[in-house]
């Protein structure tokens, strides 16, 4: 959609991150995915009188971990309070979230644009938060509630009102995923709700200094879905100024199914939340060493990561990319790296290029014809780089690897195995290939006489006969060898 040019929109994200912690925030019950309705609930969670809630230390971890990550300023005392709202999926009548004194402040997290420049996208703060429970409306007449997400630990990112395109919008997603699963904070899983994303959105006149009046935009459960919408949005927008009209605030809901946003019923929106300090919950105190701890345990980010592929490996920028886009590619390829027969004279660059082709063609084509994770193929790290050592030692052919591949991906098998069992070894033995390369020759007089007379495209069509007459398996250097001496000398 090709928004109006006159005008600049201005984005904010809230993104909403579900943590990995294996205990809710502040009592001992499972946070697991998909369990039984109101199985997962204990008396503190659902909030009855003379409980008390007791802080999951791990989420204080996992957001000084993303904070420390996008270079946020961490308050050493940052403190919980009650948002209150009465819904039928929050039996306590408030969620307990933090409010005026957040936990991280201040960062930022840098975006790859189009045009190859970087961009840097302020983050305001991350706080941390508990997750409310779920109404399931679309069972029978009857509004169904379940409350096991109650209590589920959560970290609230809100960025800076920097975002100017929905494009960049969609880029600020793509790399928050990548640092929360990097960091092993969130599975990153939008479908299922462990990340959500609600958008601020005004436009102003292009030059303008002012911010024009914004409006919330909710509900949108993909990426794609959050462009979609703040196209939608910004335009209608635009559309409205541009006919004399004037942007109202108020919260949208995105309808994907209809492609438009339309504003929530009045009563749903929450207008005052009368947040106070949860007189429940002691300050987070967090000292200089928890800090350090955490700094010193943070892995290799997606971006050092990406420059380290480029640099010292000497792979192209394309090839970083990608490898680096998800975490499980890249431990993929590092472990096919490392588990490499060496081979004599090989430069570290020259084997990374090796494994990099493999796995961004055959290894991540399967993946994504099977929909599986990476660790639960059956074609392993290191069962590829044997593979690529098989090729390299000249006991088969690069194409006939391809075939071992497939044979890997469905039965777990060992590639050298695979190449015993079904007689794949290369044939490199001259004087077997010279016979066969005359028997092509003579099979074909007239492709030979075209050749001589300087059609030399036929070549490979000569090569082809050869291999489809050695079932693939010769030595494609020895053939092309033979087959120029051979073709030479008919020439002649
Ligand atoms: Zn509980």
């Amino acid at each position: 959609m090709k928004l109006n040019e006159a005008y600049e929109p201005v984005i904010g994200l809230e993104v909403h991150a579900q943590m990995l912690t294996a205990t809710k925030a502040f009592c001992g019950c499972s946070t697991t995915f998909g369990g039984d309705p109101n199985t997962n609930v204990c008396p503190v969670c659902l909030g009855m009188p003379g409980t008390l809630p007791v802080l999951n230390r791990r989420l204080v971890d996992f957001a000084l971990r993303l904070g420390i990550a996008t270079g946020c300023t961490i308050a050493p005392r940052s403190i919980f309070a009650r948002k209150n709202y009465f819904y039928p999926d929050l039996p306590k009548g408030y969620q307990i979230s933090q409010f005026e004194e957040p936990i991280c402040t201040n960062g930022f997290l840098e975006i790859d644009c189009d045009d190859g420049g970087r961009k840097r996208i302020g983050i305001t703060r991350i706080h941390m938060e508990e997750d409310a429970g779920k109404s399931i409306h679309d069972q029978s007449a009857d509004t169904l509630v379940d409350v096991n997400r109650c209590g589920v630990p959560l970290i609230e990112i809100v960025s800076e009102p920097d975002i100017r395109s929905p494009r960049e919008a969609y880029l600020y997603l793509v790399r928050m995923r990548q640092f929360v699963t990097y960091l092993g904070i969130c599975d990153g899983n939008m479908e299922e709700g462990s990340l959500r994303c609600d958008a601020n959105v005004s436009v102003r006149r292009k030059g303008a200094a002012a911010f024009g009046t914004k409006t919330e935009v909710k509900n949108m459960n993909s990426f794609r879905n959050v462009e979609r919408a703040l196209e939608f949005e910004i335009n209608r927008q635009i559309r409205l100024i541009e006919d004399g009209g004037r942007v109202v605030q108020e919260t949208l809901l995105w309808d994907a199914a209809m492609n438009a946003a339309y504003p929530m019923r009045s009563k749903e929106e929450a207008h005052d939340y009368r947040y106070f300090p949860d007189p429940d919950l002691v300050p987070v105190l967090v000292d200089e060493p928890w800090v350090a701890g955490v700094r010193s345990s943070l892995v290799e980010l997606p971006g050092a990561r990406r420059d380290r592929y480029a640099g010292e490996l000497g792979l192209p920028r394309y090839d970083a990319d990608v490898l680096t886009a998800e975490k499980e590619i890249a431990d993929y390829f590092e472990e096919a790296l490392a588990a490499l027969p060496p081979q004599a004279g090989a430069a570290v660059q020259e084997n990374a290029k090796a494994v990099s082709n493999w796995v961004m063609t055959e290894v991540l084509r399967v993946q994504g014809e099977k929909k599986v994770a990476l660790k639960e193929l059956p074609a392993t790290p290191a069962r590829l780089a044997a593979l690529i050592g098989l090729i390299r030692g000249g006991t088969i052919s690069g194409k006939i690897a391809k075939d071992v591949f497939a044979v890997m991906v469905e039965s777990g098998e060992e590639p050298g195995a695979i190449v015993r069992a079904r007689g794949l070894t290369q044939v490199s033995d001259a004087p077997a290939i010279e016979r066969v390369v005359e028997e092509v020759l003579d099979a074909n007089p007239a492709q030979v006489a075209k050749y001589a007379g300087g059609s030399e495209k036929l070549f490979g069509f000569f090569v082809g006969e050869t291999m489809k007459r050695m079932g693939g398996k010769a030595n494609p250097a020895v053939v092309n060898q033979i087959l120029q001496r051979k073709l030479g000398e008919r020439k002649g």
